[in-house]
């Protein structure tokens, strides 16, 4: 018998690749529910945010809705998002949020590589679990190359029931701060000792 967290990832898997093929986003861009170009309360820092459009997790009591649809939202070329970062010096990196970002994994992490490559670093949100991503990658060369680029994951579908105000940087507290790479273990010691608490 299945259990919970199997259940889960096989709808999640038939939701993901439904999505996938209807959002048609092309290689160079990515279609975003918005951006908040300076922002201190997604992840440690100031920070440069895309919250990326659609998501098939259906959190009950998920506060960006507007998110779920595939065709909502907007197409940004990755010049254009490039652009815009630029022009926040005070942005020490950048978060993907959603949305589900691993959905457009391939474009996300093209835009990762050119943050990186100016010494900035990168967050995403995820409603799936890291386990769960590491085997999609397995099929998917987007979420690989989103996984490669980055720097501090932050896992797992919010769950009502375990909603957490004392958790900087997540909504529940079954979600987690994994750092992926050496620059991402900074990220997390930082979010450990911040005063930040979600509201
Ligand atoms: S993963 Fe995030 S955006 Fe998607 S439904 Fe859950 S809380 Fe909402």
């Amino acid at each position: 018998m299945l259990d919970y967290w199997e259940r889960r990832a096989k709808l999640l898997d038939s939701k993901r690749e439904d999505q996938k093929r209807e959002m048609m986003v092309p290689g160079e861009q990515v279609r975003l529910a918005s951006l908040v170009e300076e922002s201190i309360v997604d992840g440690p820092g100031m920070r440069f945010v895309l919250f990326t459009q659609g998501c098939p997790h259906r959190c009950p009591g998920c506060h960006n809705p507007q998110t779920h649809l595939k065709h909502g939202g907007r197409l940004y070329s990755l010049d254009q998002i490039l652009s815009l970062y630029d022009q926040h010096t005070a942005c020490q990196g950048i978060t993907f949020s959603g949305g589900e970002p691993f959905l457009q994994g391939g474009p996300l992490a093209k835009i990762a590589e050119a943050i990186h490559a100016r010494g900035g670093d990168v967050i995403t949100y995820t409603g799936y679990r890291y386990e769960r991503l590491k085997e999609l990658a397995k099929e998917d060369e987007g979420i690989l190359a989103l996984l490669k680029e980055t720097d501090l994951l932050i896992d797992g579908p919010y769950i009502q029931e375990k909603r957490s105000l004392e958790i900087p940087f997540v909504g529940s507290s079954n979600q987690r701060l994994i750092a992926l790479t050496q620059r991402g273990l900074s990220l997390d010691q930082l979010a450990q000792f911040s005063e930040f608490r979600t509201t």
